[in-house]
């Protein structure tokens, strides 16, 4: 009897967790979404994430669970598969003595650790000598991240599912249970996999009202400085911070940004657009050629996304809607990528033991 699963929402969790559920032969399963792989919108986080892998996630939580398994993944991705729009690349956190605390997605701060947890993960974990500091700088830490080329890694995971027989499907939901009623195969679906991330706050049998946006702005431009740099917190205003990424092959650099909690604001604001590509020249002059200011950027497009926050974290966990077996996986706030396999396991089994109660009812 093969499985009939319906994914809802195709950013990067939920073709994660298709991706995971689609090696199992007896999985059949369906992707609908809104928005899919290509689409540029306010209501679809995942193509405006950098998107690297800066873990931050806190001691005893699942969100550090979830990012230290999700490093060997991406790190077999970045090596086997170069079409995938993944790479190595040098990282420099710069931690600001005012604030002791890295550039995390979520814009909170830290105290200073000699040897962070994700020293044992990355390669080539160091600490800058002090003697090479600036004066507000407390320390920097050095070692090889992973960038991401939203723009190819996406459609490249549509193409891993498409291979394992994955069919895709636009389509848009007022509740979540209609969702199992939209199997390519006819049948109604044994489970729903729920990865609407922010839209969940507005989707019928989930409204999740702990969900908020974090409203992020970047600018992509064509100038390539050779490194990941990123800093804690800017000095004046601290919902803004500076980062800069260069997506693998030519995906350009992604300069950000900022952390403005519960805006939902879809346009670029052409004031922070100016500061942060300003902030990015001081902190990384090599970003321009000697001399220029941000005439020296060669801007390919100024975006703003939606990082999908929650309180208490992402929410995957088992759930009965209207008679229809869901399972949730939503909520990554400003690390659904770098989190990505972690959590799509764990929805994985979750949707396994859902499949097993089936069977065990069928017997
Ligand atoms: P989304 O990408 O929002 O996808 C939701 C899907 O559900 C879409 O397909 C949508 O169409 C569909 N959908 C929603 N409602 C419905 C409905 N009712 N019916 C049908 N379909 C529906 N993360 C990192 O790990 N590293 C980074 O460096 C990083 N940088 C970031 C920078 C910025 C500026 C931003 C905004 C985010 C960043 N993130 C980063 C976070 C990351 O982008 C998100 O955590 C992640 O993209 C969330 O993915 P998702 O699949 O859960 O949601």
């Amino acid at each position: 009897m093969p499985n009939n699963i319906v994914v809802l929402g195709a950013g990067v969790s939920g073709l994660t967790t298709a991706y995971l559920l689609s090696k199992d032969p007896t999985n059949k399963l369906t992707i609908l979404a809104k928005h899919m792989p290509g689409d540029y919108d306010i209501e679809y986080a995942s193509p405006w994430a950098g998107a690297d892998y800066l873990p931050f996630g806190k001691e005893g939580s699942n969100q550090r669970k979830w990012e230290r398994a999700s490093w060997p993944a991406l790190k077999k991705i970045a090596e086997k598969f170069p079409e995938a729009g993944l790479h190595f690349r040098n990282s420099l956190i710069y931690k600001r003595k005012k604030v002791q605390g890295p550039a995390s997605s979520d814009g909170s701060s830290k105290a200073v650790q000699p040897h962070p947890w994700y020293a044992d993960v990355v390669p080539n974990f160091k600490l800058v000598s002090q003697d090479q500091l600036a004066p507000d700088i407390d320390s920097v830490e050095s070692f090889t991240s992973i960038c991401i080329n939203t723009a190819i890694y996406l459609p490249w995971l549509v193409g891993q599912c498409v291979k394992n027989g994955v069919i895709f499907n636009r389509a848009f939901f007022k509740h979540v249970a209609e969702a199992a009623g939209s199997h390519h195969s006819g049948q109604k679906a044994d489970v729903i996999v729920n990865c609407t991330g922010l839209s969940s706050k507005f989707l019928y049998g989930v409204r999740d009202d702990k969900l908020y946006p974090d409203r992020g702005q970047i600018v992509i431009v064509r100038n390539d400085p050779g490194s990941i740099v990123s800093v804690s917190e800017t000095e004046d205003r601290k919902e803004e911070v500076s980062y800069i990424m260069t997506r693998a092959a030519g995906g350009g650099t992604v300069i950000g940004g900022s952390h403005h909690k519960h805006d939902w604001n879809a346009l670029p604001d052409p004031n922070l657009a100016n500061r942060i590509m300003q902030r990015a020249i001081a902190i990384c002059p090599q970003l321009v050629k000697k001399g220029q200011g941000i005439e020296g950027l060669d801007i390919v497009r100024y975006g703003v996304g939606l990082r999908p926050m929650r309180d208490g974290g992402p929410r995957i966990e088992k759930d009965q809607v209207e008679g229809v077996s869901v399972v949730h996986n939503y909520g990554h706030g400003g690390f659904g990528y770098q989190a990505s396999f972690g959590c799509a396991a764990m929805a994985t089994s979750l949707v396994e033991e859902v499949l097993s109660n089936k069977m065990r009812v069928k017997l």
